[in-house]
Parts: C-alpha cells; sequence; structure tokens
C-alpha cells in the first residue's frame, strides 16, 4: 500500500446528515484514507465528541489531522489576541490529540511591517510555550505550522524547516498550492516540487518525508499570493508533478485537499498518485 492517506479537509459534501462520524462514514464509502478536521473556524468539539470520532476514524482507517482557527497572529501588536491565538492553537491540539490526530496545522502570523527575523523570534517563543503547555498536559500531538500562500504571512518553507530544527518534534505543513501561489506561480515544476522535498529531508532528515502533514488543492492566485482555492481542473498548478515527486521521494503521511469540491478532488489525486505509485 501507497505512504500516503489522501482525505478531505473537512466533511465530504455527499456526507447526509453533515456530521464529523458521517463524514468519517462517507470518506469510508469512498475508499478515500483521511480527514482533516477543520477548526477554522473555532473549536466546536469536546474532547468527549473527540473520542467518540476517534474511535469511529480508528475502526474505519480513516486518520486524522486538525486545521486550528483561521484567527491567530501570534505577532499581533495587541498581547491579549496573542494570548487568544495560543489558547486556540493548544484548544485545537487538545481535542484533535482526544481523536487520535497525528498533527494539527495552523496559520502561524502576520510580519506587519515587522522585520521577519524578530517575527520568527517571536513566534519561536510562543511555539515554545505552547509546546511546554502540552507536554506538561500529557497531550501527544505534533504543532505543524503551515506554509502560507501570501507575502503578508509568516511561513515560507525556509522559516518553517529552521523551525523545525530549533524545536524538537516541529515539522511544517507544506501547502504545495500555498507555495505556488506565494511565488506568484514561480513553484510550478518537477524541479520546484523535487526541491522542496529535498530542502526537508536536509533540513529535518529523512524522518520528516516519512510523516508529513501535506496540502494539495487548486488554486488561483493574484499579485498579493492566494486568493482562492479552485477544481483541480481549473488550476494552473502542475499537481501531477506535486504527487510525482512525494512519490520519488517516497513520502509518507497525510496528504488533504482543501478543494471547493472535497471528495471529487481527493478521489482524482488519490487515483493519480496510485497510478504514478504503482509505475
Ligand atoms: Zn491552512
Amino acid at each position: 500500500m501507497a505512504g500516503l492517506r489522501i482525505g478531505t479537509a473537512g466533511i465530504p459534501a455527499s456526507a447526509k446528515p453533515q456530521t464529523t462520524p458521517d463524514g468519517i462514514r462517507r470518506l469510508a464509502e469512498l475508499g478515500l484514507d483521511h480527514m482533516e478536521i477543520e477548526f477554522v473556524r473555532g473549536v466546536r468539539m469536546g474532547e468527549k465528541t473527540a473520542r467518540t470520532v476517534g474511535e469511529l476514524a480508528e475502526e474505519l482507517s480513516i486518520s486524522l489531522t486538525v486545521h486550528a482557527p483561521y484567527y491567530i497572529n501570534l505577532n499581533s501588536a495587541d498581547p491579549e489576541k496573542i494570548e487568544a491565538s495560543k489558547k486556540r492553537i493548544v484548544q485545537a491540539a487538545k481535542v484533535g490529540a482526544a481523536a487520535g490526530a497525528v498533527s494539527v496545522t495552523f496559520h502561524a502570523a502576520f510580519y506587519h511591517d515587522d522585520d521577519p527575523q524578530q517575527v520568527y523570534q517571536l513566534v519561536k517563543g510562543h511555539m515554545e510555550d505552547m509546546l511546554e503547555e502540552l507536554a506538561r498536559s500529557g497531550v501527544n500531538i505534533r504543532l505543524s505550522p503551515e506554509t502560507t500562500g501570501g507575502p503578508t504571512q509568516f511561513g515560507t518553507l525556509e522559516e518553517l524547516i529552521r523551525l523545525g530544527q530549533e524545536l524538537p518534534g516541529v515539522y511544517p505543513c507544506v501547502d504545495f498550492a500555498h507555495l505556488y501561489a506565494r511565488s506568484l506561480g514561480e513553484y510550478n515544476s518537477y524541479q520546484h516540487f523535487a526541491g522542496v522535498l529535498q530542502s526537508i529531508r536536509d533540513g529535518l532528515g529523512e524522518e520528516a518525508l516519512k510523516a508529513m502533514h501535506i496540502h494539495l488543492s487548486g488554486i488561483e492566485y493574484g499579485p498579493r499570493g492566494e486568493k482562492r482555492h479552485v477544481p483541480l481542473e481549473e488550476t494552473e498548478l502542475d499537481y501531477r508533478a506535486v504527487l510525482q515527486a512525494l512519490v520519488d521521494f517516497d513520502v509518507a503521511g497525510w496528504l488533504t485537499c482543501e478543494s471547493p469540491i472535497l471528495e471529487e478532488d481527493a478521489l482524482i489525486l488519490k487515483g493519480l498518485y496510485e497510478e504514478l505509485h504503482q509505475r
């Protein structure tokens, strides 16, 4: 069996009713392997429900990751907003861990007008606090800051690899659509994608490629990077080349499709991935 588990960002559109357990059942019916639990508008699940969700997911062999709320900025000028951001990430991590999720991703910060070096140090300090709190509470889940889609956002691949080097247990969540949008279309060849995987291997070791948190979807960009996710059929992102690089580097882990047509595109990615894998 192939090393990447592929699935949807949240509940598939064809799940009825639209609950997380029904979403997990639907993914299993469709032959998909993974769900990213979307707490993007807030953590609206308690730990007790999360445990039930986790049991079902395990029974149906659906792996889980978590996306923390969008309302996060570890470089806010307002200290209360920073504290609230950390609380949201920690809460998403705790509930995710209760469901047995392996990794929680989030968009860490905005640069505003600050020096990216300073922002890096601030983000790192806040990450250390959160790691300590999770360790103290016995919560076992990975914190995986995401490569972001626009130049105003903290989260280049280089920044995240450095965070992973300096903070044991932290790995980047690599969103290939964001890398492409942020570079205004430059990151769009097999060489680029293979280069991303090579940098991760060089910076964080082979094990980083064996448990990789990945996002892949169609995307549209403008002068300021990411505009919106679009179906694979409408994007110029060479997702086939992304999958080829993932196959060639023998990457294993969890790939979430954030397409507006969730399961349809996730199934396309899974079909293509398996085809490339068998060659
Ligand atoms: Zn994201």
